[in-house]
C-alpha cells in the first residue's frame, strides 16, 4: 500500500481539516451530490502539483480556498498533504514515509514542503515522475473525464499513453536536455556575438600591443647602439681633448715667449729708429767739410800770403831797373802772369767769402793792376821802403794766418775725430738693429708657424667642442626617450667585432667615419621608435591581456559549448530513440490489455491503438521543412455491429471503451493509485458488475480511491467513507458502513 493518508485543511468545501486514511486497495468515497467529493479527487490534484486551476474547477488560485459561509468564515489559506508509504523506495528519497504538502494563500502564492521542507514545484514533479505519477494525471479520472482519453486527438492521446507507460520521466528528461540545447545554442550565438563586438577591439590592441612590442625591440636595439655611441664618443672627446690641450699648452708657451721676445725686438728697432743717425752724420761730415774748407782757404791764404812775401822780398832784393820804353808791347808771358795772379785772388777771395775779403781782394787786384802797369811803363820806383812796410804787414798777417792755419788744422781734425766717431757708432748701430731683425724675422716665422700649429689644434679643439656639445645633445635625448637608465652608458662593454672588449685606445682610433656612421644608425632606430611610439604601457598590457583572456575564455567557452551541444544532440537523439522504443513497445502491450478488457465490457469485438503519423509543417514555403509526429488513433470494432467510428457509440459504449483503454494503460504501467470519479456513473447493472470485476483486477497492481454512486463499485471497496455537508457548506469525511453507503447509492 502506497497512499497512506490525505489531510485536506482549508481546500475547496473543507473548510476544516478532514482526514482520510487508505488502509486498503480499494477505498469508496460516498455521499449525496455536492457533498464535496470530487473536491476530495481534486485535492489529489492540487497536492500533486496541478497546475491548471481549471482543470480543479476554479478560475484562481483562490478559488481553492474555502470561500466561506453564513455561518463559517473564508479561510486564507488551502493545504492539501498527501502521505506515501516508501518502505519500498518507490519514491527516489531515503525515508519510509514521504509527505507531499502544497498550501496556496489568498494572494495566489503556492507553497510546496516535502516532508516538512520547503521545496520547489519542479522538485515534486521530478519525485513523482520518477515514481510513475505523471503530471497529465491519467491515474486521476476526473467526473465526465472518463471520456477524455476517446475525445482527444491523436496527439495528445499519444502524450496520455507515454504518461501512463511512465514515460513522462524521460520526456521531462529529453525537454530538459531540449531546453539545455536550446539555451546552449543561445549561448552559443551570444558568445559568438560577444567574441564578434569584441574582436576589433582586440584587433586595434593586438596590433598596438604589437607595434608596442616592436618599438620595444627597437628601443632595446637603441640602448645597446646608443650606449656604444655615447661610450665610444664620450671616450674619443674626453681623450683628444686632453692630447690636444696637452699638444697645445708647449706651443701657446712658447708662442707667448715669442711675442714678448718680438715685442722686445721691436721696442729695440723702434727705438733705433728714433734716433736721427743719418742727421747726425750729416752734420758731422758738413762741419768736418766745413773746417777742412776753412783750415784750406788759411793755408791758401798763408801760400799766398806766403808768395807776396817771396815776391816782397824778392822785390826788395832786386833793385829797380831802368825804365823801359813805354811804348812797348806787354809780352804775352806777362800778361799770362798776371792773368794767373788776378784769377788766383779772385778764387781765394771767393772762396773766402765775406764783403771784408772780396774787398780787400780788389784792392789786392788794384794795387797789382797798378803795380804791373807802372813796371811795364818802365818807371823805376823804388819800393823797397815800402815794400819792406808792406812785408812787415803781410808778415803780420802771414803769422794771423797761420794762426789761422793752425786753429782750422786742429778744428778740422776735432771735426775728422768726431765725424769718425759718428760713423764708427752708426755701424755698429745698424749691425746691431740687423742682428735684431733678423732676430724678428725668426721670431716671426716662428710666431707664424706657432700660430698655425695652435689654429690646427684650436680647430680640432672647437671640432671636439662641437663634438662634446653634440654629445651631451645626444644624452639628454637618450634620457628623455629611454629614461635614466640611459645614462649608464659608460659601463656598456665596447666589444670588437671578435667579441673582445675594447680599450681605450683601441676605441679612440677608430676612424671617425665608423663613428658618424653609428650615428646615423642611432638616428634611423630614433626615427622608427618615433613612427613607432614610445613603448607598451602597463595600462595598454593589462588591457590587452585582459581582452585576450576574455577571448580565449569565450572561445574556450564556445568550444565547450559546440561540444555539448553536439553531446545534447546525440543526447536528444538517443533518448528519442529509447522513448520511441519504449514507446512503441509499451504501446504494443496496452493494445493486447485494451483489447482484453475490451472484449470483456463488450463481450465480443475487437479494440487496437495505433500509430499515425502527424504531418506538422513548419515552413508553408517549403515541403523540405517538414518535422513529422506520430499520434495515436483508437480502432474499436462492437461485437455484432458495423459501428467502428467512435462517434458512433452510445453514451456507455464510450464509457466503457474509454474505461477499457484508462484500465489497460494502468494495467501495463499499473500507478501507485488510480482515482475514478463517478466512472461507472454511465453503467448499467451488468455492465457495473464487469466494472466492478476490472477494478478488482487493476487493485492488485494499484490502489484504488473510487468517487460513486455505485452499489457495485461500493462492494467491492474495502474502505467506504461518507462525505456529508451540513447547513454551514463545510464538507465533512466520516467512515460508513456498506448499508449506509449503499443508501445513498442508485
Ligand atoms: P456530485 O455527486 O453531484 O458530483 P460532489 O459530492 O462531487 O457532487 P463537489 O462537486 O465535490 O460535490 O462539491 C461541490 C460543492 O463544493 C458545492 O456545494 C460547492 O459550493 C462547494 N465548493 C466548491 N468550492 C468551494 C469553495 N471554494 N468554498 C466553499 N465551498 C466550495
Amino acid at each position: 500500500m502506497y497512499l497512506k493518508e490525505l489531510s485536506i485543511n482549508g481546500f475547496k468545501s473543507f473548510a476544516k481539516k478532514s482526514e482520510l486514511e487508505f488502509s486498503a486497495a480499494i477505498t469508496a468515497i460516498v455521499g449525496p451530490n455536492g457533498s464535496g467529493k470530487s473536491n476530495i479527487a481534486e485535492s489529489f490534484r492540487f497536492v500533486l502539483g496541478e497546475q491548471s486551476v481549471k482543470s480543479m474547477r476554479g478560475k484562481k488560485g483562490e478559488d481553492l480556498i474555502w470561500g466561506g459561509s453564513e455561518k463559517v468564515s473564508r479561510g486564507n489559506r488551502a493545504s492539501v498533504k498527501v502521505v506515501f508509504d516508501n518502505k519500498a523506495r518507490t519514491f527516489a528519497l531515503d525515508f519510509d514515509e514521504v509527505q507531499i504538502e502544497r498550501i496556496v494563500h489568498r494572494d495566489g502564492q503556492n507553497e510546496y514542503k516535502l516532508n516538512d521542507s520547503t521545496v520547489r514545484l519542479k522538485d515534486v514533479h521530478e519525485l513523482l515522475a520518477n515514481a510513475n505519477i505523471g503530471s497529465t494525471g491519467h491515474h486521476i479520472i476526473s467526473q465526465g473525464e472518463a471520456d477524455r482519453v476517446l475525445a482527444a486527438g491523436p496527439k495528445e492521446r499519444r502524450e496520455m499513453i507515454e504518461d501512463a507507460l511512465g514515460l513522462k520521466v524521460y520526456q521531462l528528461k529529453k525537454q530538459e536536455t531540449e531546453r539545455k540545447f536550446e539555451k546552449t545554442r543561445e549561448n552559443i550565438l551570444q558568445v559568438e556575438s560577444l567574441r564578434r563586438e569584441a574582436a576589433p577591439h582586440l584587433k586595434y590592441l593586438h596590433k598596438q600591443v604589437e607595434k608596442a612590442e616592436r618599438s620595444l625591440e627597437v628601443q632595446k636595439l637603441l640602448r645597446t647602439h646608443l650606449a656604444e655611441y655615447l661610450k665610444r664618443e664620450d671616450t674619443y672627446v674626453a681623450f683628444h681633448f686632453d692630447r690636444l690641450t696637452a699638444e697645445r699648452r708647449g706651443p701657446a708657451e712658447e708662442l707667448e715667449k715669442v711675442r714678448e721676445s718680438l715685442t722686445d725686438i721691436k721696442k729695440v728697432l723702434k727705438e733705433s729708429e728714433a734716433k736721427p743717425i743719418s742727421n747726425e752724420l750729416e752734420n758731422a761730415e758738413q762741419e768736418f767739410r766745413q773746417a777742412s774748407g776753412v783750415r784750406q782757404e788759411a793755408e791758401r791764404e798763408m801760400s799766398r800770403i806766403s808768395g807776396q812775401i817771396s815776391f816782397i822780398e824778392r822785390r826788395i832784393a832786386t833793385p829797380p831797373k831802368a825804365a823801359v820804353e813805354t811804348n812797348s808791347l806787354i809780352s804775352r808771358t806777362q800778361l799770362e802772369k798776371l792773368v794767373l795772379m788776378i784769377e788766383s785772388s779772385a778764387e781765394k777771395a771767393i772762396s773766402r767769402g765775406g764783403e771784408s775779403s772780396l774787398e780787400r781782394a780788389l784792392n789786392d787786384l788794384v794795387h797789382q793792376l797798378k803795380t804791373f802797369l807802372k813796371h811795364e811803363q818802365g818807371e823805376v820806383i823804388d819800393t823797397s821802403e815800402a815794400d819792406k812796410a808792406e812785408l812787415a804787414s803781410i808778415q803780420k798777417s802771414l803769422k794771423k794766418v797761420e794762426e789761422q792755419v793752425l786753429n782750422a788744422t786742429e778744428e778740422e781734425s776735432r771735426k775728422k775725430e768726431e765725424l769718425e766717431r759718428i760713423r764708427g757708432e752708426q755701424v755698429s748701430g745698424t749691425e746691431r738693429n740687423r742682428e735684431a731683425e733678423r732676430e724678428m724675422f725668426t721670431s716671426m716665422n716662428r710666431q707664424r708657424e706657432l700660430e698655425s700649429t695652435l689654429v690646427s689644434i684650436d680647430r680640432d679643439l672647437s671640432m671636439l667642442e662641437r663634438d662634446r656639445a653634440d654629445f651631451k645633445n645626444e644624452l639628454q635625448e637618450a634620457v628623455s626617450l629611454l629614461g635614466r637608465g640611459a645614462s649608464d652608458y659608460y659601463s656598456h662593454e665596447v666589444l670588437s667585432p671578435s667579441g673582445e672588449v675594447l680599450n681605450q685606445e683601441e676605441m679612440v682610433n677608430e676612424d671617425r667615419s665608423v663613428q658618424r656612421e653609428r650615428r646615423r644608425e642611432v638616428e634611423k632606430l630614433k626615427i622608427r621608435l618615433e613612427e613607432l611610439g614610445i613603448g607598451a604601457t602597463d595600462e595598454l598590457l593589462k588591457e590587452y591581456n585582459n581582452a585576450k583572456e576574455r577571448d580565449e575564455f569565450l572561445a574556450r567557452e564556445l568550444a565547450d559549448l559546440e561540444a555539448s551541444v553536439e553531446n545534447l544532440k546525440e543526447l536528444i537523439v538517443d533518448m528519442q530513440a529509447k522513448l520511441q522504443e519504449q514507446f512503441v513497445g509499451g504501446l504494443e502491450k496496452i493494445t493486447v490489455e485494451f483489447h482484453t478488457f475490451f472484449t470483456l465490457m463488450f463481450g465480443g469485438g475487437s479494440a487496437s491503438l495505433e500509430r499515425v503519423t502527424l504531418k506538422n509543417k513548419m515552413n508553408e514555403d517549403s515541403e523540405e521543412e517538414v518535422e513529422t509526429e506520430e499520434g495515436v488513433e483508437l480502432n474499436i470494432s462492437l461485437p455484432n455491429k458495423r459501428v467502428r467510428g467512435l462517434d458512433m457509440l452510445s453514451g456507455g459504449e464510450r464509457a466503457l471503451t474509454s474505461i477499457a483503454l484508462i484500465f489497460a494503460m494502468s494495467q501495463v504501467n499499473p500507478p501507485p493509485f488510480i482515482i475514478l470519479d463517478e466512472t461507472d456513473a454511465a453503467l448499467d447493472e451488468a455492465n457495473s458488475r464487469r466494472y466492478g470485476d476490472m477494478i478488482e483486477a487493476l487493485a492488485k497492481k494499484s490502489q484504488l480511491v473510487l468517487i460513486t454512486h455505485n452499489r457495485e463499485t461500493m462492494a467491492r471497496a474495502g474502505i467506504l467513507y461518507g462525505i456529508t455537508m451540513g447547513g454551514d457548506g463545510v464538507s465533512k469525511i466520516l467512515s460508513v458502513k456498506f448499508d449506509e453507503a449503499a443508501a445513498v447509492a442508485k
